[in-house]
């Protein structure tokens, strides 16, 4: 029997490839253009940038990530960002997300916009939206720095679902918003929680910084959306954490798709690390929680 850690160091992501391949009948989606490949994976997009209705804004964002070979998006938040969201105003944001996942199921996946402040409307929410509903897993922004307790009891549920954390982190180069976390905040907390998978949003977009600071915890990914697309960041990260812990997410539509894929095809990596970044490493974090839901045999 295998267990999640080893999911994560086996190297078993072209199996999952194969079964969500045949599960989407999407087996030669890519052929429009000698770089990209079938099946990217994007695990960070928002409902911004775009226009229209919830609808409408999801049917942009397909539009687009179809050019470029993206057959899935994570999408997180409502389409109005509010740093620190009440209880009401989580319901209403993940609603929109629902409504993004019921209008296309076989390319939207979301996860649950949590508040580490109002703690039983967060579970409440967890519960909602992953545990009876389609969700996949669990994001925060910058309503409270991660490394504080009131993240344990949220971390301990995503546990019990089987289903990551994505925690959005910045070093800014001035000071950081109030209640934003920053990558050591992102280790402090993984340290806490052995068991749990957490994706350390834009690796902190000082990225340097931020692959250091989470290089000792191999249950943290580097996701390495939103910044601006330097070259050696995806480098970088390959070299000091391993393909297996990278993530491409692009957190379109306030990012473009292309510019955040250029992070990864400029990297002049081998083709099974880009496999692995660009959708292969996402497939093997989601799988526990896609086999519950039935999206898996
Ligand atoms: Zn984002």
């Amino acid at each position: 029997m295998m267990n999640r850690r080893d999911l994560l160091v086996g190297g078993t992501g072209a199996a999952a490839c194969g079964l969500l391949n045949s599960m989407t009948g999407r087996a030669d989606a890519s052929t429009n253009g000698p770089k990209l490949r079938e099946g990217v994976w994007d695990a960070h997009v928002h409902l911004s940038g775009v226009g229209g209705t919830v609808q409408q804004r999801v049917d942009q964002l397909l539009l687009h990530a179809g050019r470029f070979g993206i057959e899935r998006l994570v999408i997180s938040m409502g389409t109005s960002f509010v740093h620190d969201p009440s209880p009401e105003e989580l319901v209403r944001q993940n609603d929109e997300v629902l409504q993004a996942i019921q209008h296309a199921p076989q390319q939207v996946l979301g996860m649950v916009y949590l508040n580490p402040k109002h703690t039983a409307a967060s579970l409440s929410e967890i519960d909602r939206c992953v545990r009876e509903g389609p969700m996949v897993g669990i994001k925060l922004w910058i309503a409270m720095r991660c490394h504080r307790p009131e993240l344990d009891p949220i971390v301990r549920r995503a546990v019990e679902l089987q289903v990551p954390v994505l925690q959005h982190c910045y070093w800014r180069t001035q000071e950081n918003l109030p209640g934003e976390s920053t990558p050591a905040d992102m280790a402090t907390l993984a340290s806490r929680h052995p068991d749990a998978w957490f994706i350390c949003a834009h690796t902190g977009n000082d990225w340097e910084r931020g692959l250091r600071a989470i290089r000792s915890q191999p249950h943290v990914f580097a996701e390495i959306c939103g910044s601006d697309p330097t070259a050696g960041f995806v480098e970088m990260a390959v070299r000091e954490v391993g393909a297996q812990r990278v993530l491409y997410g692009s957190d379109a539509g306030g990012r473009s798709f292309a510019s955040q894929l250029a992070k990864v095809y400029s990297a002049g990596l081998s083709e099974q690390d880009e496999t692995m970044i660009l959708g292969s490493n996402l497939r093997r974090l989601l799988q526990p929680v896609l086999r519950t839901k039935g999206a898996l045999p």
